[in-house]
């Protein structure tokens, strides 16, 4: 597929329309005196956010290995995930395929624009089969969705069913890697060249410990991205939070350092659970949590809530009968866990 025929894909309505225009976006030149916007002139954050974030994504394309122009920013990336739906599925007459179990927001998303959302499940292992993902795919399925590491389950998707999807499927895929830092292999930033209908999806809000500031990350080829700055709203990231992401990129290496710290508390959790007869599962994980199965998922739920200790109750997921998914917290955090865990 040539790059200029991802537009096929694109909803007509989307491909027609003007995208809005920043008064900041209209002139060129030197300037000094801003009487544009339509902003206070006094004050520090009295000023618009650049709409384009160039200064982050720049630092950004350095890190990851990507051109800047193949780069999206959104209020998390709970944002691209609604655009893509906006951009590319016609309500009411197109569809999506999904992995199931996988996050929550894919379908909800799908809900509100009103878009078929069909399910491709794993088995019980969570293995992934990319045929049986592909017989759900019809002349309408716009979307596919793949999530690795997957949440709640924990484990990547296997690469060379990922690489079937890519090659059989031809509309848009996406790959929601919120969790690839805590994984033990790579993602696939390194493919996006080869893949034109690829959208990568990660995010400030794990790894990078920004949940907070709500900043998501889509990569994807120059063409789809220009479709996402047109439908954007135009300040999507605010200020405050473009100079947050901007410090923590200037800190990369404290970021890694964390992680490491993370996934060395990852292997003593699932170590120490690992001599716990209540568990009886501990499914495999290359993120930064741990999806377990216990006999009475709702049971151990509310005592660990009765002793004010949060985790995810997922016994109502497909195949997740009986299981509990519980994030990596600090050392302490962790022990109060196992020690509860150990009483009952
Ligand atoms: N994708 C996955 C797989 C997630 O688990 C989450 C958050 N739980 C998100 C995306 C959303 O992340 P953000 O905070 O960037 O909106």
């Amino acid at each position: 597929m040539k790059n200029s025929d991802i537009l096929k894909l694109v909803r007509p309505n989307i491909m027609r329309m003007e995208p809005y225009s920043c008064a900041r976006s209209e002139f060129k030149g030197e300037a000094r005196i801003f009487l544009d916007a339509n902003e206070n002139p006094y004050g520090t954050y009295n000023r618009y956010p650049d709409p384009l974030q160039v200064a982050i994504k720049d630092k950004i394309a350095k890190i990851k290995g990507v051109r800047p122009g193949q780069i999206m920013l959104g209020n998390g990336s709970d944002e691209p995930i609604d655009l893509i739906y906006r951009i590319f599925c016609r309500p009411g007459v197109d569809n999506v395929v999904a992995i199931e179990p996988s996050y929550g927001m894919y379908r909800v998303a799908a809900e509100t624009n009103d878009v078929e959302y069909r399910v491709a499940m794993l088995d019980a292992d969570f293995n992934f089969d990319a045929d049986a993902m592909l017989a759900e795919v019809d002349a309408n399925t716009k979307v596919a969705w793949l999530c690795s590491p997957n949440n709640p389950t924990g484990n990547a998707l296997p690469e060379d069913q990922i690489r079937k999807i890519l090659d059989s499927f031809g509309g848009i895929v996406v790959i929601d890697e919120a969790y690839i830092d805590f994984a033990s292999r790579p993602g696939w930033l390194r493919e996006l060249d080869r893949h034109p209908r690829l959208i990568v999806l990660q995010t400030f809000s794990k790894a990078w410990g920004l949940a907070g500031v709500r900043c998501g990350m889509a990569f994807a080829s120059e063409e789809i991205i220009d479709i996402f700055n047109k439908v954007k709203y135009p300040y999507n990231v605010n200020t405050l939070t473009q100079e947050a992401v901007s410090r923590a990129l200037d800190e990369a290496e404290a970021t890694a350092t964390r992680v490491r710290g993370i996934l060395d508390e990852r292997e003593r959790v699932v170590r120490q659970l690992g001599s716990l007869p209540l568990i009886r599962r501990i499914y495999p994980t290359d993120a930064n949590f741990i999806l377990v199965k216990v006999d009475d998922a709702n049971a151990v739920y509310s005592a660990l809530l009765n002793s004010g200790i949060v985790t995810r109750n997922r016994n109502k997921v497909s195949l997740c009968a009986g299981c509990i998914r519980v994030t990596i917290g600090t050392p302490a955090e962790n022990d109060a866990l196992i020690a509860k865990l150990k009483t009952l």
